[in-house]
């Protein structure tokens, strides 16, 4: 007989027990209301007897990865991340990649294949690499106290905590995280509220006031948009989201991701190299001045450039730091100051 192994239901932060027995889930935007026994829009965190618990703390995937391929351009560069993943999104992308850990609970073709987490063994692996501790393929804010666990324990090896992560969060979810994370990388996936929905199910606004939450905490943020032929390609749409960023900060570095056809979207065409091309323009024209491309445009499309005098600072091969030219954080030659962590 085959045993299907069965989620570790652990208690989870953030919940308010109503009267009623129901439970008010405060971590997403969503804030579902939860009657006994109900799992919210996320599946993996429910109501169990008036008590919040969470599945998203067993984590399915630790593995070691290089910091660029989250991506993080301007933090550590070179440095290993251990990456854990547990299952679960606030999310419903039809393209995703991770679907397979991020639909748990909602696509009855996703089994649970994760376990229930050993903080102190992913700290000390982590130690041993050197390496950052992330969560990442699924959406990490979920795992807001395997987070918190990760942090308390990492914080004497002085190794940083990342995320990958859709952001959306409320604000008592970014306020809970701030203090411990060191870095996020954050989908800004499109321009308008309508447009976000359609993606992901899920309003636009709060990720980016998720964005302005970490970075005025102190937390070093990067941004990544996938460019879907036809979807969330469209030079307005990209104007659109450049502009937005460019309000908050243009020196925030932007990623474009060229999209590859996944799950739900087999038939789509993948990016087309000219669109990310395009997007970069698009970018800089919105005064975004660290604005790149992955894949698609060879080391062009990686490299840091200096803003003041254009000269070649940080060169990357497709995953991973092949260079760094900084002198404590600035040009050496012109002085310009390249925000990041170094
Ligand atoms: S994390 Fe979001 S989707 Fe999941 S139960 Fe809480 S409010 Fe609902």
């Amino acid at each position: 007989m085959t045993v299907i192994p069965l989620p570790l239901w652990q208690p989870a932060l953030l919940g308010t027990a109503l009267p009623d027995g129901r439970v008010r889930c405060e971590l997403c935007p969503h804030e579902c209301v939860l009657a006994p026994g109900e799992s919210g829009r996320c599946a993996v965190r429910r109501n169990d007897g008036g008590v919040l618990r969470t599945a998203a703390g067993s984590p399915a995937v630790a593995h070691l990865d290089a910091i660029e391929r989250k991506p993080f351009y301007h933090a550590w560069p070179g440095r290993k991340v251990l990456t854990v993943a547990g299952p679960g999104c606030s999310f419903r992308c039809n393209y995703c990649l991770n679907y397979r850990l991020s639909q748990f609970g909602r696509d009855p073709a996703v089994p649970w294949t994760g376990s229930a987490a050993e903080p102190a063994a992913i700290v000390a692996r982590a130690d041993r690499e050197r390496a950052a501790i992330g969560l990442s393929y699924s959406e990490p804010s979920l795992a807001v106290e395997l987070t918190l666990e990760l942090a308390d324990r990492a914080a004497p090896h002085d190794l940083p905590i990342l995320w990958k992560s859709n952001g959306f969060l409320t604000a008592a979810g970014a306020d809970l995280v701030a203090p411990v994370l060191a870095a996020v990388n954050i989908d800004v996936k499109a321009a308008t509220d309508a447009a976000h929905r359609r993606l992901t199910g899920a309003p636009l606004g709060p990720v980016l006031d998720t964005v302005r939450r970490l970075r005025a905490a102190g937390v070093w943020v990067e941004i990544s948009t996938p460019l879907i032929p036809g979807i969330s390609d469209r030079e307005s749409d990209l104007r659109a989201i450049a502009g937005r960023l460019a309000e908050i900060d243009q020196t925030m570095p932007w990623h474009l991701l060229r999209f590859t056809p996944e799950y739900r979207m087999l038939r789509q065409d993948p990016t087309a190299p000219e669109s990310l091309r395009r997007a970069r323009e698009i970018g800089r024209e919105a005064g975004l001045r660290f604005v790149y491309v992955e894949r698609a445009l060879g080391p062009e499309g990686r490299n840091t450039r200096c803003p003041g005098c254009d000269r070649e600072l940080i060169a990357r091969g497709l995953w991973e730091t092949l260079s760094v030219t900084l002198a404590g954080g600035a040009c050496p030659h012109c002085r310009a100051s390249i925000p990041g962590r170094w």
